[in-house]
C-alpha cells in the first residue's frame, strides 16, 4: 500500500523555490504587460510641431516666460525667430500646453542640456540685437 505522506516527503516541496518561481513569473508578466500597454513614444517632434509651437508663442504674446528674463518681449517681427518653444519634460512629443514654455534663445540656453544653443549664430545675433 502506498503511503501518501511518505510520497509527499520524497517528492519534496521547496516553498522558497516555489515563491521565487512565482515572483519571477509575475515580474516577467508585468514587464511584458508594460511593454504591450505602454510602448515608449519616440522622442521626436510631431509632424505639426511648427504649427503647435507657433500657436503657443502667439498664445503667450511672444513673451519669454523665464521669470528672470531681462528682455521678455519678442513680439516685434524682427525678434520672433529668437523665441523658442521649450519642452519642460524634455519630451518633444509631449506638446500639451502645460509642457511648453516660450523662452528667448538666451533663456533657453540656460536650461539643462541646452548649452549647445550658445554656439548657434542666432544666439550671438540675438545677444547683439538686444544689447544695441
Ligand atoms: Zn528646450
Ligand atoms: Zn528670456
Amino acid at each position: 500500500m502506498v503511503n501518501l505522506d511518505e510520497n509527499l516527503i520524497i517528492i519534496g516541496f521547496d516553498e522558497q523555490l516555489l515563491m521565487d518561481t512565482l515572483s519571477f513569473l509575475s515580474s516577467t508578466f508585468y514587464t511584458i504587460l508594460d511593454e504591450l500597454t505602454l510602448p515608449p513614444p519616440p522622442n521626436i517632434y510631431p509632424k505639426d510641431w511648427d504649427k503647435i509651437s507657433q500657436k503657443y508663442k502667439e498664445q503667450v504674446n511672444w513673451q519669454c516666460e523665464a521669470i528672470d528674463c531681462k528682455h521678455r518681449d519678442l513680439s516685434s517681427l524682427q525678434l520672433r525667430k529668437y523665441l523658442h518653444c521649450h519642452h519642460i519634460d524634455m519630451k518633444k512629443n509631449n506638446t500639451r500646453n502645460y509642457n511648453l514654455k516660450a523662452l528667448c534663445i538666451l533663456c533657453h540656453a540656460k536650461e539643462p542640456n541646452h548649452a549647445h544653443l550658445k554656439n548657434t549664430p542666432n544666439y550671438s545675433e540675438y545677444k547683439s540685437l538686444i544689447n544695441s
